[in-house]
């Protein structure tokens, strides 16, 4: 049996062993959740569950240090169980559980189907970080996406260049007075995509890859799988603290989604902004849901009938029915039992909850600001899919094209007024701060991720500054408007293995006038472009002339900074502004074919093959590049030190929850 053993890794095979009449059959996949060693906050809320597969009848037991625990959902020695677990499986949960005993627990489970029985355990810790001090009263987490290491250098070097071996400046964020590094690994990989990534900060725990809020599960339904409880609803529970997502991306985006949403399917885009609205507790009774007031991103297309242009609605992307027992567990109102409803209304919806709408940058400009003018909840969304990155935003604010155009990326994507992300900020704060019992506010940088994907080192770096702006704001809320708030600023991982190689050798004009050389393939051959890499002390010192507004007037200067990417796919690099940005893949169908039509490239390697020279992908072929497992950045305000001097160091992604708990339960 060694092997068996062996290949069960934690389970050991039980009853099956005495039954002689039973050859080796048993069934698989049996497993216990929580996963392994997960950590819960003192009180917070999460489902336990017992799956496997075999051949029906199914049942389960399990208990906790040794008690048993009655399932709310899963009938024994039946073949369907919860009515819920994938074909082949059988599952028994128990919803809503909590822990007021700190310290480490164990779980005991046994499944059994008709051929044998498997036993399987878990170890889970309950920690308690209540203190004696006033607690943070507001939280907020600025996440820049896939930002590295490398992308806030190449931030400060663009807007402030360096002189003599010095910066001649400083990001907002490199001011905060305490920097780490975090892990960014998910349960089921060393690379993690940005739902467990968020989802580590917002939960404590982690989870496979492209799943938000919840555990692994066989489940029929992205929104039937095990649930464990984020920061906004643990405060707004015992708190009453409201939540505010801001985001450059498409708001059904994983990163938002990763703060308010339970899925197994971050692209499960319908549900995802059903949710936001049906478990945001409209009525504001506290037993559940998010306090979600403010919203402000791009995803128009989620908020729009099914019917009506630019939608992308769908059955298929919804949630059905909620389990009876999930609803009951977590006190959820009968309106958000949810129904695939492709037609919803969610923009009249979300206003019949007191949500006031925006959509441009104008009528966001607009919404009172101060005290009791402001709105008490705030809808914008600024696009159809994700939003355009800062250098295709700023083209039209200047009236200047982008060279090698002759429209404004923003009117092609049908979002010509659209705002920057620290007026999206700004307004976010004037909304939350209404809020006597404070608020979690989570501002995401969405495009330093999907530029550095794209291998758009100029967009990147200019969203990089754009989100550096909207740190700014925060920093101000925080030490001026409201001394009780804790800033944390961090990504979810690297993206693309972002690096700065170097800088132009040379004129713009003079690499303008290099020969094509994208069929030079040769190892023997140097394509032209190459050798315009300045490395080392060729690479110098480059400036940027920076405009009122705040970014670089061009990135095409003379001996410009020059960007690799290690986790790259292949691509075409003539080391020059690309004109247009890849077609975003988060709009809806009918939009994208009009930007492939006006020349818009699907991907990185369809643009440049006249004038770049060929770049082989490290890591992919004819895709976008990656994420990276490295360890990101983490910076850290708090008017008192101790807040902030809890993020030194090198921690776990799932540490920053503990700590961000312990600043607002623990008051330091
Ligand atoms: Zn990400």
């Amino acid at each position: 049996m060694s092997w068996m053993r062996h290949c069960l890794g934690t389970l050991s095979v039980g009853a099956m062993l005495s039954a002689a009449s039973v050859a080796m059959a048993a069934p698989t996949n049996v497993s216990v959740t929580p996963p392994n060693n997960a950590r819960f906050l003192l009180g917070q809320k999460f489902d336990l569950r017992v799956e496997g597969k075999g051949v029906g009848p199914f049942s389960a037991t399990m208990s906790i240090d040794g008690v048993a625990q009655a399932f709310s959902s899963g009938a024994q020695n039946s073949l369907t169980t919860d009515g819920i677990s994938s074909a082949g499986f059988g599952g028994f949960n128990l919803r809503g559980y909590s822990s007021l005993q700190p310290g480490l627990h164990t779980i005991e489970a046994s499944f059994t189907d008709s051929t044998g029985t498997v036993n399987a355990t878990a170890n889970f810790e309950v920690f308690d970080v209540r203190g004696d001090r006033a607690g943070a009263r507001n939280v907020i987490i600025m996440l820049g996406d896939g930002m590295g290491t490398a992308h806030r250098t190449a931030a400060r070097l663009v807007r402030y260049g360096a002189t003599g071996g010095d910066p001649n400046g400083y990001l907002a964020m490199d001011y905060f007075p305490a920097t780490g590094m975090v892990t960014t690994h998910s349960l089921n990989s060393i690379v993690t995509d940005s739902a467990p990534g968020m989802a580590g900060y917002t939960t404590g725990t982690h989870s496979f890859n492209g799943q938000e809020g919840v555990f692994p599960a066989h489940v029929t339904n992205a929104f039937y799988f095990p649930r464990v409880e984020y920061m906004s609803e643990y405060l707004h529970r015992t708190q009453g603290k409201a939540l505010g997502l801001v985001s450059t991306a498409d708001i059904e985006d994983a990163t938002p989604a990763a703060n308010a949403v339970h899925t197994g399917n971050r692209g499960a885009g319908t549900g995802i902004v059903d949710q936001y609205l049906d478990e945001s507790d409209p009525a504001d009774g506290r037993h559940s849901g998010t306090g979600l007031k403010v919203l402000l991103g791009g995803g128009r297309r989620w908020f729009l009938p099914s019917t009506t242009f630019g939608s992308s609605r769908s059955a298929g992307s919804d949630y059905a029915q909620l389990p009876a027992d999930l609803i009951a567990a977590w006190h959820l109102p009968s309106t958000a039992a949810g129904a695939a409803d492709p037609t919803r209304d969610l923009l009249t919806d979300y206003q019949n909850a007191g949500f006031s709408y925006v959509d441009s940058a104008t009528s966001l400009a607009a919404v009172p600001t101060g005290g009791k003018k402001a709105p008490t909840k705030l809808l914008g969304l600024f696009g159809y899919g994700n939003m355009n990155v800062a250098l295709d935003k700023l083209a039209k604010r200047r009236n200047v094209l982008v060279p090698g155009t002759t429209t404004f990326a923003v009117d092609d994507y049908h979002a010509p007024d659209q705002p920057m992300l620290d007026e999206m900020t700004s307004a976010a704060l004037n909304v939350l701060n209404r809020d006597k019992d404070g608020f979690v506010l989570m501002v995401e940088g969405a495009s330093i991720d999907k530029q550095s994907h794209a291998m758009d080192a100029e967009r990147a770096v200019d969203d990089t500054i754009e989100f550096d702006r909207a740190i700014a704001v925060a920093r101000n809320f925080a030490e001026k408007v409201d001394r009780r708030t804790v800033v944390i600023v961090l990504a979810d991982h690297e993206c693309s293995g972002f690096s700065i190689i170097g800088a132009l050798n040379g004129t713009v004009a003079n690499l303008q006038a290099l020969p094509p050389d994208g069929s030079v393939l040769s190892p023997t051959a140097v394509p032209a472009r190459q050798a315009a890499v300045g490395t080392y002390d060729l690479a110098g010192f480059p400036q940027y002339s920076i405009l009122a507004d705040g970014y670089p007037s061009s990135f095409d200067i003379d001996g410009k900074l020059l960007f690799g990417f290690g986790a790259s796919g292949d691509r075409f690099e003539n080391w020059l502004t690309k004109p247009r940005p890849i077609v975003d893949s988060l709009l809806t169908s009918s939009i994208q074919a009009e930007l492939a039509t006006a020349g818009y490239p699907a991907q990185p390697v369809n643009r440049s093959q006249a004038d770049g020279f060929f770049v082989r992908g490290q890591a992919v072929g004819a895709a976008q590049a990656v994420h990276t497992a490295s360890d990101i950045p983490i910076s850290a305000y708090a008017a008192r030190a101790a807040m902030a001097d809890q993020f030194v160091g090198v921690q776990r992604n799932t540490d920053v929850f503990v700590k961000l708990m312990r600043a607002v339960l623990g008051g330091y």
